[in-house]
């Protein structure tokens, strides 16, 4: 399962992380996820809570803010988004797109303490 090998990965960052500042709970992480990546929110959320489950994570929110396609038509210049994977730009119908946003998959920030 892609979803738990993210979880996973998200996890170890995070720990790390409250190696550093050393903190010993987390209750909040937020996630900027990217409508490109292909990622499922739902399988990801439950990949999080069984991953964290028994550790100093355990019971820490995943929020997931959900990124959709976007970016810069060539043609009309317009700043556009997609809502569907149809890549055509929303204004004029043109198919040359310069795509800025949609892959993201990283932590914004976390909370702790
Ligand atoms: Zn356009």
């Amino acid at each position: 399962m892609h979803e738990l090998r993210i979880a996973t990965e998200i996890i170890d960052i995070v720990q790390e992380e409250m190696t550093r500042r050393r903190l010993s709970t987390v209750t909040e992480v937020h996630l900027n996820l990217g409508a490109l990546t292909g990622v499922d929110p739902e399988a990801l959320a439950f990949g999080f809570e069984a991953a964290t489950a028994g550790t100093a994570m355990n019971g820490a929110a995943l929020k997931i803010n959900l990124i959709p396609v976007g970016g810069k038509c060539q043609l009309c210049k317009n700043d556009f988004e997609l809502n569907e994977y149809v890549f055509i730009c929303p204004m004029c119908g043109s198919s040359d797109l310069d795509i800025e946003r949609g892959e993201e998959l990283d932590i914004d920030y976390f909370l702790g303490d």
